[in-house]
């Protein structure tokens, strides 16, 4: 795949960005990761791989995503255009497809017989068990008995498309303990099968291979953003959980003059506990297998975190995240519940597209600063659709009146 100058320079053989990222992990797992690395290396350059996924991409998932022009949302604000790049159209309504129909293709190519993974609200798991229904593969995915009971439809998704859910009841019985749980089942049979990370975050070769995947957004978005207007957009915008719909958009404006902000979940405030806004507030440190931004307590421990989306609720960030924050290359924003929610409504009822509350935070930015920018276009990368958020906030927020 012909990469920008940036994305062939970063990471480095060793998966790091600086000083972010690497590969901290036992022996065993260090191990397994290498074959990845070598195997992705392999296939990245192989042209029946990227044959399958061009097809993959085109047939199954329904790409090229559009950019749409949100007239009416431009018009309101009276300022900056404003435009949504639509991942929500993507097969099963988010961006997770286009890096776990990767990392399937890429486990059928080594051979491995079964995809593991952990959920959080469950997107993940219903992408990867999208994909490995797709490849005839087996699935196993972990998911915290608290996340079952209150994702359910995300579970029931997950077992009509064969996945098997395992329960974890250790702990706080959520998305760190549903890690821990799937990491295991790993270890126990790395031989046979592929534990498919959710995000741009991971032990190294995951945070590349994840953005080089999603990078098929910033290469369309680039392309049809120019298509449309003739120019680059000023400002391109994303929410950041993990930062793989973000890694995905930035990459593919990441040697232009325009600017990247990533957007992270300020929830209910500034106090540690209240938030997940890692780059803001958080420190360096190594967790789960590679070194970045981490939202620490005061024992120097992964600090509990909160937010309105399940998918940004994360102590950490992408290693590259972390590195592109650290040279300015990007810039980090927050946005609180209350103005995702309202950026939720406005979309909704201005523009006939019912958000994912995580693309919430990035609409929100953008209607925030868009007054003020008169004949500049702000990008917005609109990551999934929000469907499954509709009941959690009609009973909590009714309909936005
Ligand atoms: C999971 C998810 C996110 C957060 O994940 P990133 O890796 O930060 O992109 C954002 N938006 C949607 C719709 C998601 O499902």
């Amino acid at each position: 795949m012909q990469q920008k100058p940036y994305l062939k320079e970063y990471p480095n053989a060793e998966g790091f960005f600086g000083k972010f990222g690497g590969s901290f992990v036992p022996d065993a797992v260090k191990k397994a990761m290498d074959e990845i690395n070598v195997a992705y290396d392999l296939i990245a350059q192989n042209s029946d791989f990227i044959t399958e996924l061009r097809k993959i991409r085109k047939h199954f998932q329904g790409r090229p995503t559009p950019i749409y022009f949100a007239h009416n949302l431009t018009k309101k604000y009276g300022g900056a255009g404003i435009y949504l790049k639509r991942e929500d159209l993507n097969h099963t309504g988010a961006h997770k497809l286009n890096h776990c129909m990767g990392e399937a293709l890429l486990a059928k190519f080594m051979g491995k017989k079964k995809l593991i993974a952990e959920t959080g609200a469950g997107q993940h798991g219903v992408a990867i068990a999208t994909a490995a229904a797709y490849f005839g593969l087996e699935c196993e995915i972990h998911m915290g008995e608290v996340d079952i009971a209150k994702e359910h439809p995300n579970v029931i998704r997950m077992k009509i498309l064969g996945a098997k859910v395992i329960p974890v009841s250790f702990g706080a019985k959520t998305l760190k303990e549903a890690v821990d749980s799937a990491f295991e089942a790993y270890l126990q049979d790395l031989d046979n099968s592929i534990y498919a990370i959710g995000s741009v975050v991971g032990p190294h070769p995951f945070p590349k291979m994840v953005r080089d995947f999603q990078a098929i957004i910033g290469v369309e978005s680039r392309e049809q953003f120019l298509e449309m207007t003739g120019e680059l957009p000023d400002i391109v915008t994303a929410c950041v959980g993990g930062g793989s719909n973000a890694m995905g958009i930035f990459s593919g404006f990441i040697d232009d003059c325009v600017e990247l902000v990533g957007i992270e979940p300020l929830g209910l405030g500034s106090k540690l506990g209240q938030h997940a806004a890692s780059l803001s507030y958080g420190s360096e440190g190594v967790m789960h297998g590679f070194n970045s931004i981490i939202l620490k307590d005061s024992n120097g421990e992964p600090a509990p975190v909160y937010s309105v989306a399940s998918g940004l609720d994360y102590p950490s960030v992408g290693p590259e995240h972390a590195y592109l924050n650290a040279i300015k290359r990007t810039k980090v924003a927050t946005i609180s519940d209350k103005e995702a929610i309202d950026a939720f409504f406005e979309l909704s009822k201005n523009e006939g597209i019912i958000p994912a509350i995580e693309s919430s935070h990035a609409v929100a930015y953008a209607l925030k600063i868009a007054p003020e920018l008169k004949g500049k276009k702000i990008l917005v990368n609109l990551s999934g659709r929000g469907d499954k958020d509709i009941d959690f906030i009609v009973e909590k927020y009714g309909y936005g009146e």
